[in-house]
């Protein structure tokens, strides 16, 4: 169970010292240096007391590793820490992530005013998935703050954005939209995927709960998918403005010998933390709807995250070099748009300065004059690239939306998620910017040679 002293410890330290050492000193059963995979999916009871009082919360050891599983639990601590928050909880994905989180808040006739600008999967999950159960989405265009408010009525449980959106780039005015939240009496969650906690700390900004997909720069090894809740620990669902909008959280749980989540786990609980929000994921949602992680993704997980800072330096750095690099291109006749948040005329420069002032991330679009067949032609002739449909990994990635990960879109539908026929997303690694530079200027030159041969 991710509750002690640990998620915390030595606020002091820099991000660089406690991505390494937050949340694990030592394995208390060993001492191993290492944080042990702990493959095993329940746990000896040391007495039908202890059982007794694990199953009523009074204690708080393992008992089933879909609950809980100290591979997970230091990870867990570790990320909360590099947060800011009180507690986090893994899951087995970033989509599972986003529905537990959302389904901890909502029930039937409960919506959610959510940004437009937001990853694929996530939109079919809000905009198709949810409405089956009951769950509506309003969605706004995130720069248009009076929307937020006009789409906020009483049945309203969450806001969601993402920090740094893909494909638009519209870096979320986190501080601003939370105040609206928090006027209402509502929570705002956040997609901090692509900022990471090196980048960004939304909390600090009035974010209350953030989730990730972890398998894009946490584990940035192309290699585990996984995902993760933190929670802030700062919003009070007992609160006057939220108590009746959260019946989930101020009435008793018949599935958990009548525990009120908000009381008895939240806001002046004994345990010392607000996690009333973080131990609802757990106990009732991951318990019910079973997002667990594996502890072999977990352990590839941790070690990703030991070097989160180093990697990401080398992301940002070179994603910069491309960007300017491109930018550079842009209006000579192949390409006529770069989307980077921190190239100096990009919109939303300012916003980036704000909450990512080491640099928007690492991943970049820019469009194509040729349009559809340019951008085919454009992956198809990289070299270094791999042409696949993820972000994150350490390795350069490029793809081509309009004909895979947005096929489905039409133009109209294309055009208002910011990507046009020739668009092109760029996820940069961390190689030799020249060799990823390089790379691309070849590819450009082949849809050149393309265009002129076909012309
Ligand atoms: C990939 C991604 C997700 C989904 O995460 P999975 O781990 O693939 O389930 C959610 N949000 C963002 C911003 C992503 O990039």
């Amino acid at each position: 169970m991710t509750i002690g002293p640990d998620y915390l410890s030595h606020p002091e330290w820099g991000f660089n010292t406690r991505q390494i050492h937050a949340g694990y000193s030592g394995d208390p059963a060993t001492g191993a240096q290492t944080p042990p995979l702990y493959v095993t999916n329940s746990f000896h009871f040391p007495s039908a007391q202890s059982a007794a009082d694990r199953f009523a919360l009074k204690e708080l050891g393992p008992i089933y590793s879909r609950l809980g599983n100290p591979t997970s639990e230091f990870l867990e601590n570790r990320l909360a820490n590099l947060e800011g928050g009180v507690g986090a909880l893994l899951t087995s994905s970033g989509q599972g992530a986003i529905t537990l989180a959302l389904l901890t808040l909502a029930r039937q006739g409960s919506n959610i005013v959510a940004s437009n600008s937001i990853y694929g999967g996530t939109y079919n999950l809000l905009a198709h998935t949810l409405p089956r159960y009951g769950v509506e989405t309003r969605f706004v265009t995130p720069g248009d703050y009076d929307s937020w408010q006009e789409n906020t009525d009483e049945n309203t449980v969450a806001y969601f954005g993402e920090v740094v959106p893909n494909p638009r780039g519209d870096i979320l005015d986190i501080e601003r939209i939370a105040q609206t939240a928090h006027e209402n009496g509502i929570p705002l969650v956040v997609d901090s995927t692509v900022a990471t906690p090196y980048l960004c700390r939304p909390i600090a900004w009035g974010a209350d709960i953030v989730v990730h997909s972890a398998t894009k720069y946490l584990g940035g090894h192309g290699s585990a998918l996984a995902g993760v809740i933190v929670d802030a620990g700062n919003f009070d669902y007992a609160a006057d403005g939220a108590r009746a909008r959260f019946p989930g959280f101020n009435t008793p749980d018949p599935s958990y010998h009548g525990l009120v989540y908000a009381r008895d786990l939240g806001v002046g609980c004994p345990l010392g933390a607000n996690l009333a929000f973080i131990l609802k994921a757990r106990v009732e949602g991951q318990r019910d709807l079973g997002f667990a992680v594996s502890p072999f993704t977990v352990f590839t997980l941790g070690l990703g995250v030991d070097t989160l800072s180093l990697r990401i330096e080398r992301h940002v750095e070179n994603a910069r070099a491309v960007a300017e690099h491109l930018a550079g291109l842009r209006g000579k006749g192949q390409i006529t748009e770069v989307r980077y948040s921190s190239l100096p005329d990009s919109p939303y420069r300012e916003l980036a300065e704000k909450y990512l002032p080491r640099g928007a991330g690492a991943v970049l679009n820019f469009d194509l004059a040729g349009g559809y067949p340019a951008g085919r032609a454009f992956v198809d002739a990289l070299e270094l690239h791999s042409h696949v449909a993820n972000i994150g990994d350490v390795r350069s990635l490029a793809i081509h939306p309009a004909s895979t990960t947005h096929s489905q879109l039409s133009v109209e539908e294309l055009a208002a998620q910011g990507i046009g026929a020739g668009t092109v997303r760029l996820s940069v690694g961390i190689e030799d910017s020249a060799d990823i530079i390089a790379d691309i200027d070849r590819a450009l030159a082949a849809v050149a040679a393309d265009a002129t041969a076909s012309a």
